[in-house]
């Protein structure tokens, strides 16, 4: 038996939509989507460990989270434009969830104890929730393979899993750059040969993705009349190979995002930073996701890194980063509490 105490800990990236084509909602209240995901170099930490005393209390798997050192969302949270206590800490999260599935999988639960170093805004259209989650997949499976001495689930099964808890994770758990049909987890993986430099800046106030969903449905009732349910648009081919290879001028011609008008109707103030990024330097602005982030693309690392001072100059929290990156990581040291 292993010893009371033993960690994993793993990573997950962020993600960004460079393409988000919605349908109609499904009986089940789902939207269909046709997306193109890339995964960003922003990456959540979730460190899993044994903690028999955890056991005892309620689902036997607790949750801590802290702002990741050096992070822009630590910046963040110092400046007081975000807040910790936007992280449910109770079964609702999505890493206890997820660590919660692989007990089951696995058959059995001693007791785990999650910390989330979080590094990407809360509730900001980048998906950090569920990088959380497939970082915790990673984590508690190696855990649980070593704790319980079986073979890990590996990441197919844990891509399962992870649909489950949410349309977003199984990209999380592949990364580098992908479509997405259906809810977003039936996914079909790009090749690419050139990284993409962008940057993203989080607003103080999240938005909630089902409200942009409803406005969405509120804007396209008005708009269309209704025979049968409509599909979304396919992905634009030239898209995805500009994408593929790195070609950001071709990206920029060709980003697209469902979502962006209906995050305007409910952020109206969003639209001038879109138009002030692009005035900075930027090939190209969108909202990332369902927002309220917005994501710029640059023409280099030089050029995205000149955007952020830009940005920082009118008292905007900016980052910059690239992508495509790898998804959810092992990081291959073990280790106790
Ligand atoms: P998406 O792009 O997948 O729609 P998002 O990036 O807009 O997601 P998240 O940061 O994933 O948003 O959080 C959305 C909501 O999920 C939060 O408001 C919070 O209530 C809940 N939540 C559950 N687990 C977590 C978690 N580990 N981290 C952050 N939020 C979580």
């Amino acid at each position: 038996m292993s010893p009371v105490g033993l960690r994993a800990s793993a990573t997950a990236p962020a993600k960004t939509n460079l393409a988000l084509h919605v349908g109609d909602p499904t009986p089940d209240g789902y939207h269909p989507l046709e997306t193109l995901f890339i995964a960003v170099d922003v990456r959540e930490t979730v460190t899993a460990a044994i903690n028999t005393h955890v056991a005892r209390r309620g689902s036997g798997v607790a949750v801590t989270v802290s702002p990741a050192p050096g992070s822009e969302y630590a910046e963040m949270i110092q400046s007081g434009a975000a807040r910790l206590s936007d992280i449910p800490l109770d079964d609702s999260n999505l890493a206890v969830r997820a660590a919660l599935a692989v007990c089951a999988a696995h058959g059995g639960n001693p007791g785990i104890e999650l910390r989330i170093d979080k590094a990407v805004p809360v509730a900001g259209g980048m998906g950090g929730g569920s990088a959380d989650a497939a970082a915790a997949l990673v984590a508690v499976d190696a855990l649980l393979a070593k704790h319980l001495d079986q073979p890990r689930l590996g990441n197919h099964r844990l891509m399962s899993l992870g649909a489950d808890l949410g349309a977003d994770v199984p990209f999380m758990n592949l990364g580098g750059m992908a479509e997405g049909r259906g809810k977003g987890d039936d996914l079909r993986a790009v090749e690419s040969t050139n990284q993409l430099h962008l940057v993203f800046v989080p607003q103080d106030q999240g938005l909630s993705t089902p409200a942009v969903f409803r406005e969405w449905d509120r804007a396209s009732r008005g708009t269309q009349v209704q025979v049968a349910s409509a599909q979304p648009n396919p992905l634009n081919p030239a898209l995805v190979r500009a994408a593929a290879a790195g070609d950001a001028p071709g990206v920029a011609t060709w980003v697209r995002n469902d979502l962006q008008s209906p995050a305007l109707e409910l952020l109206p103030e969003l639209a001038t930073l879109l138009n002030h990024g692009v005035d900075l330097g930027a090939l190209a602005g969108w909202i990332s996701g369902s927002g309220p982030t917005v994501c710029f693309l640059a023409e280099s690392a030089d050029a995205a890194e000149d955007l952020v001072k830009g940005l920082r100059r009118e008292h905007r929290h900016a980052f910059s980063t690239s992508g495509p990156v790898e998804g959810a990581q092992l990081i291959p040291e073990w280790g106790t509490i």
